[in-house]
């Protein structure tokens, strides 16, 4: 049963917090909070999930089932979500009977790449030119005006690469569209860019804020393959990534937790890449290596405690075990022998039953004196299973 209801209150331990989705992020997420002492119910389609092995209440259920979504929010004292893309609508029905952070705008803004570069552009933050295409002509059209190379994304419903074309001439930008060319659409101009780096960073109901600093990204078709912190940047570089953030929580008004993810071009500028409403898979080694994880602080921002100190212990670096890891081991990895590398890493698996090419089911931390030794281990340990 909810203890508190009160918007200015926090929810204290003893609470219980209700998680939208239930994968590994709502795992990391419910850890974190079961350690603090809060009951946490997790709300998804499915059963056995990464998250509802550590929840304490799982919910089986439509994400459009509003009626389910509702007495869901009537049992919890706040809801937040690991997995974007659910329909505004349950957000919706979530805050007719729990606050629900981040909230529901942020939610619509940020699922929607349209409604995120729109709302990132007109308040002035740096992104690559873009046009909204939604026919053939529409792609001709943006091809002569930012082409000729780009990328081609689904508006909606896109994660890791997935709905995403790079183009280079016009016959594969129109290819691009073809399956159906009624789908919104972006067409981005291709950045050159030298590195991938994000922030994750946290704001509480108070408006404090919190950062983790700038971490460098590096992805293998397209999804994270390893993490580095900090990020090897010009340090005037890396604080004019942490005031954008800062500026885009405000913007925003975001209570939880958000990542950044930017672009750092060839040429030395900036240019956000997109917004993710939560932890983020750039934040995992802050379990290790920082004093407050991500994790925590999503728990801390979203029931309005102070936020944790986001020192780093050490340099670390985080790499991500994909299904093909238990492939190519015939499906018995031997994780002792990558924790036999050092004992500075740290094994972090999600509890998903089936192995598939490309399905994240893990990851490695690795500390180390710098981020590149940190890199080298976590590389290392991976390549050992
Ligand atoms: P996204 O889903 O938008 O994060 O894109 C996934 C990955 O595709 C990014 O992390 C980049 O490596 C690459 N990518 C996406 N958009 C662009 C772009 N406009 N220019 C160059 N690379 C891009």
């Amino acid at each position: 049963m909810p203890i508190a209801t009160n918007k200015t209150k926090p929810i204290l331990p003893g609470g219980t917090l209700g998680v939208l989705g239930s994968g590994q992020l709502g795992r990391m997420f419910a850890i974190a909070a079961r350690q603090m002492g809060y009951r946490v119910a997790t709300f998804s389609p499915d059963t056995d999930t990464p998250t509802g092995q550590v929840a304490d209440v799982e919910v089986t259920a439509d994400y459009t089932d509003l009626d389910a979504v509702r007495k869901f929010a009537s049992e919890v004292d706040v809801v937040t979500f690991e997995f974007e893309n659910v329909p505004a609508s349950t957000a919706s029905a979530a805050a007719e009977n729990a606050p629900v952070r981040p909230g529901g705008h942020v939610l619509h803004t940020t699922q929607h790449r349209l409604r995120e570069k729109t709302f990132l552009s007109q308040n002035g933050f740096p992104i690559t030119p873009f046009r909204a295409v939604r026919s053939l002509d529409d792609v001709q059209k943006a091809w002569r005006e930012i082409g000729p190379k780009g990328v081609i994304k689904t508006a909606a419903f896109g994660y890791d690469g997935k709905g995403q074309s790079k183009v280079a001439t016009l016959a594969e930008a129109e290819n691009a569209i073809a399956s159906d060319a009624h789908v919104e659409r972006v067409f981005e101009a291709l950045v050159d860019f030298a590195r991938e780096v994000s922030v994750v960073a946290a704001r509480g109901v108070d408006g404090s804020f919190a950062h983790f600093g700038v971490v460098e990204n590096v992805h293998v078709n397209h999804i994270l393959d390893l993490s580095i912190a900090p990020a090897d940047l010009p340090p005037s570089v890396a604080n004019e990534a942490i005031e954008i953030t800062r500026g885009i929580f405000e913007k925003l008004d975001v209570v939880g937790v958000l990542c950044v993810e930017f672009f750092y071009t060839r040429s030395g500028g900036l240019l956000v890449n997109e917004l993710a409403p939560r932890p983020h898979n750039s934040g995992h080694l802050t379990i290790d290596s920082c004093v407050t994880s991500q994790f925590e602080q999503q728990v801390r921002a979203v029931c309005g405690l102070p936020l944790g100190a986001t020192t780093y212990h050490r340099p670390a670096a985080m790499v991500q075990l994909l299904g093909d890891v238990w492939i190519n081991a015939g499906g018995y990895p031997r994780w002792d022998a990558a924790l036999a590398m050092s004992a500075d890493v740290k094994l972090h698996l999600y509890g998903k039953h089936d192995a598939k090419t490309g399905r994240k089911m893990g990851h490695i931390t690795a500390m180390g004196n710098t981020a590149r030794q940190a890199a080298e281990l976590a590389q290392k340990a991976r390549a050992a299973v």
